[in-house]
């Protein structure tokens, strides 16, 4: 009857548009007025829309640059990441700029940065952000580490990173690999102490030569072709920090929203979700595997010569050979193996070794991770020499002293 009825009505329907109005209009007060209430004195501000609770038990590896499963968002749903911190230059005003928008995010922070500025450490909690670790040293060779390799790295970040902290419960069990270089390795040993290996959806660039608007743009580009995500972001860079602003207003009038990211705890249950929610492909999609978004040669035209990205942005001191730098071309996707060793011409010397090969390589082309990135990827532009705040946390880094830190709370991070 009530269909009949609107439709029998048969004149301009503006008692509807009123009354939709009057409900935008009121909603509109609403969620301003709610803004206010959780923004106080930034009334306009893009706010946090939502925690999402995760269990790194249930969901050890995310992110869809590399893994199958990633962070299961709505649409228009945003988390925002900033690693390689602290450096109180740069992660001061960004954690100013969050603050002003009510932004929740979550950082991924550096052993020896935490070392040389545990305030640092102790302001991403105070102001309420997820913490994470992101390795002791960022050297850019996970996926070439051995087990004994990898072990001091992660235990040594997560180490110093608590001992900044005055409630070591304020760090989370997530950790992000320098330079996103996967390895069997690290993987296992993170799923040992029931560390959650955090990817990233999609990237801006931000320590690469280029300008603040670029890095805005990029940003920006790349959440609408996903529509949704985790966007990796660094807190040292300046360049960064130019663009958050923009980034943020423009996230708030395209609507989107920001999440916040926490761990489960025993006394904070993980938000109920469906496991295909964490899909980065559903069942019935037909794109079988995510990609490296490509660094064309056009994405420096907005470059700034002047803000040059040293290698030591991403805070390792083991400074490769510079590569040319004539090469524009990305150093991601590689080209597929299978595909490689299928083409090349057979011998029968060669079949046995080829045999095995593609065995090897069909192995590989049914994990569920896409290969490591080269280093390169993160390493370009070439190296420049070490900042001499570089090297003064050099020279002042000693052998782990470990009188100094307090002991590893890797107990409490298995429980949770
Ligand atoms: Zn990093």
């Amino acid at each position: 009857m009530r269909d009949r009825g609107w439709a029998c009505v048969g004149r301009p329907s503006w008692l509807v548009l009123l009354l939709g109005a009057l409900a935008g209009l009121g909603s509109s007060v609403g969620s301003s007025r709610a803004a206010e209430a959780d923004c106080p004195g930034h009334p306009n501000a893009l706010g946090t829309s939502r925690t999402l609770v995760v269990d790194p038990h249930e969901h050890p590896r995310l992110g869809a640059m590399q893994y199958k499963e990633t962070l299961p968002l709505r649409d228009h749903e945003v988390v925002l990441t900033f690693d390689d911190g602290p450096l109180p230059k740069y992660s001061n005003q960004i954690l100013k700029i969050l603050a002003d928008q009510c932004v929740k995010a979550t950082f991924f922070t550096i052993g020896r940065q935490a070392k040389a500025d545990p305030e640092g450490v102790r302001k991403l909690a105070a102001a309420g952000h997820t913490i994470g670790t992101h390795s002791q040293n960022h050297p850019l060779s996970f996926n070439r580490m051995t087990p004994d390799q990898v072990k001091p790295e992660v235990d040594q970040g997560i180490a110093w990173t608590t001992a900044a902290l005055t409630d070591p419960s304020a760090l989370s069990p997530f950790f992000r690999v320098p330079g996103l270089l996967r390895g069997d390795a690290v993987e296992s040993y993170a799923a040992s102490l029931g560390l959650q290996l955090w990817s990233a959806d999609f990237l801006a660039d931000d320590w690469r030569s280029i300008s603040g608007a670029k890095v805005h743009e990029l940003a920006i580009k790349r959440l609408e072709a996903r529509g949704k995500g985790i966007l990796l972001l660094h807190d040292i860079q300046a360049r960064t920090v130019a663009a958050l602003p923009k980034i943020l207003a423009e996230l708030k009038a395209k609507n989107y929203r920001i999440v916040h990211v926490v761990a489960a705890t025993p006394d904070r249950p993980a938000t109920p979700t469906e496991p295909e929610d964490w899909l980065v492909h559903r069942p019935s999609d037909e794109t079988p595997i995510a990609r490296w978004p490509a660094i064309t040669p056009t994405d420096l035209s907005g470059a700034d010569t002047n803000a040059r990205a040293a290698l030591d942005d991403f805070g390792h001191l083991e400074v490769p050979p510079a590569p040319s730098r004539t090469v524009l071309k990305p150093a991601w996707p590689r080209p597929a193996i299978t595909s490689r060793i299928a083409n090349a011409p057979r011998s029968k010397a060669s079949s046995s070794l080829a045999k095995d090969s593609l065995a090897k390589a069909s192995s590989i082309a049914k994990a569920p991770a896409l290969p490591a990135p080269s280093g390169d990827l993160f390493a370009w532009p070439p190296a420049a020499p070490l900042s001499a705040q570089r090297r003064q946390v050099a020279r002042a880094e000693g052998p782990p002293a470990k009188q100094a830190a307090r002991p590893v709370r890797l107990a409490s991070l298995r429980k949770r």
